[in-house]
């Protein structure tokens, strides 16, 4: 009896284990994920760009190079770095123009790289997606429980995982890193 009792004792410590284990690998998972930045409108201002609608409507894609960044570079640069060394993933998710053609896409999308090299010359980003505007947003990404900064709140009510609006990036990127 006393035998099976101790017997019975190690397998319950066993599983705790166990739980224990599974437990923490789901949390490190949870911890280590993708941190997503929409482009217009959150780290580049587009809309103060001087007449960027009606150059947008001519094709014309240097109001997206032109834009000014919305946040302090250096400090998004050094912190996007950080996270980076414990484990996260960086990533662009934006949109093309809106009604483009296939050429424009084209053109916007090395406009939007090149803003990218420019701006933030010092980070590897794990995933860059450009994609048709309107596309949901979660649907573009590889980590769908990843976070989003996006100036949009249809995009941010669209995804999956935490999404934040652009008023507070870097000390939300403080807290996380
Ligand atoms: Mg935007």
């Amino acid at each position: 009896m006393q035998k099976n009792i101790k017997k019975q004792n190690k397998t319950i410590d066993k599983l705790s284990k166990l739980v224990y284990n599974i437990d923490t690998k789901k949390e490190r998972e949870e911890m280590k994920m993708t941190i997503y930045f929409d482009m217009d409108g959150t780290i580049a201002n587009l809309y103060a760009v001087e007449n960027w609608l009606p150059k947008l409507r001519n094709e014309d894609a240097s109001p997206y190079t032109d834009a000014e960044p919305l946040v302090r570079l250096a400090t998004l640069a050094r912190l996007l770095n950080k996270l980076q060394r414990n484990g996260h993933k960086i990533g662009i998710v934006s949109w093309l123009a809106k009604n483009s053609t296939e050429n424009y896409d084209i053109k916007v999308t090395n406009a939007k790289i090149e803003w990218l090299n420019t701006h933030l010359k010092s980070v590897q980003f794990d995933e860059i997606k450009i994609g048709k505007y309107g596309t949901p947003k979660s649907t573009m990404v590889d980590d769908i429980n990843g976070i989003l900064f996006d100036d949009e709140e249809p995009n941010r009510n669209e995804w999956k995982g935490k999404a934040f609006d652009v008023d507070n990036i870097i000390e939300i990127l403080k807290e996380i890193a």
